[in-house]
């Protein structure tokens, strides 16, 4: 892929240790799976959308908040040899660094439980001093809902926000919003029921800019005041399936860098919904985008 100039993408989100565990099924109540791990792995939307952002191509500056402890130092270890840069990440002292519980089943589904540690303890002058000059300002509210209104308050270029999970935001947050990313079953919550149309729905829902549904393997789905369009999911054989984990940080990471290069948002999201099903073959949340020739991130 040919790289063009392009302003700093900031992402303003989680960071997390990842624990997978690889089990048959998901535990259900008051039950315990064995399966086979762990794998400890860097992980956190925030920062996998940061690292798929930089793998697109595109100069990446991290904010969020570590622990003062060997997982938060190994965070920003990673987040580093991936060229993200890390001046925005805070270190807190007597603080445990996020973590994530994350059980795969072979079907390459997953469910997760996130513990916020540092992640919640981002800051407004944290916020306000990364923002400064980008060209891009991605917010993912993992590190909570404040955060993300104070990203769209600072930001001088363009605000896209990653609304997983879904939280009550301010208005004008919402409305800055170009675009708001959400997968179909946030999108549900956000609307209130399953929409036959979701992008619209949410939009109408929100009043942001621009919104972008992911469809899983059936691609995405945007739309913003003027036109709406669908992309369709690129084909990838059950069996190759191997972990959906980060599927949607890495499209999401994808269409930031392609907006900060200059595209329109339909082909940001083709960019996007091809590098997302190119992670869904490989293991955990961190894997190549279309520009690094594909070779394996982590783990
Ligand atoms: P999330 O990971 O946030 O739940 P989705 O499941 O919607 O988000 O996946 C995000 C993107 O990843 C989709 O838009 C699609 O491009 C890609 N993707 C996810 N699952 C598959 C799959 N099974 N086959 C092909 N592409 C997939």
């Amino acid at each position: 892929m040919t790289l063009e100039p392009q302003g700093v993408v900031v992402v303003v989100g989680g960071i997390n240790q990842d624990v997978v565990v690889r089990a048959e099924r998901r535990p259900g109540a008051g039950e315990t799976v064995v399966g086979d791990g762990p794998a400890v792995v860097p992980g956190g939307k925030g920062a996998n959308t940061a690292v798929a952002a930089a793998r697109a191509g595109a100069s990446v500056v991290m904010c969020g908040a570590v622990g003062d402890d060997d997982a938060g130092r190994a965070q920003v270890v990673a987040l580093a040899a991936e060229h993200v840069d890390t001046r925005g990440v805070r270190e807190r002292v007597g603080t445990a660094t996020g973590v994530a519980m994350i059980v795969v089943t072979p079907d390459g589904e997953n469910s997760i439980a996130v513990g916020r540690g540092a992640n919640a303890t981002v800051t407004g002058p944290d916020v306000r001093r990364a923002c400064a000059g980008a060209a891009v300002v991605l917010a993912q509210t993992e590190v909570g809902a404040e955060p993300a209104d104070w990203a769209a308050a600072a930001c001088a270029g363009r605000f896209v926000l990653s609304l997983a999970p879904v939280l009550p935001l301010r208005a004008e947050t919402l409305a800055l919003a170009d675009p708001v990313v959400l997968n179909e079953t946030e999108a549900a919550e956000v609307v209130g029921r399953a929409a036959d149309d979701p992008a619209a729905a949410v939009l109408a829902a929100t009043g942001a800019r621009a919104v972008v549904v992911t469809l899983g393997a059936r691609g995405a789905a945007w739309a913003d005041g003027a036109s709406s369009g669908r992309v369709a999911g690129h084909l990838v054989a059950a069996d190759d399936v191997v972990d959906t984990t980060g599927a949607g940080d890495c499209f999401t990471g994808t269409l930031a860098a392609r907006l900060a290069a200059g595209d329109s948002l339909e082909l940001a999201v083709t960019v996007a919904v091809a590098a997302a099903a190119e992670s869904v073959r490989r293991p955990g949340a961190r894997r190549p985008g279309l520009s690094d020739g594909g070779q394996s991130g982590t783990p």
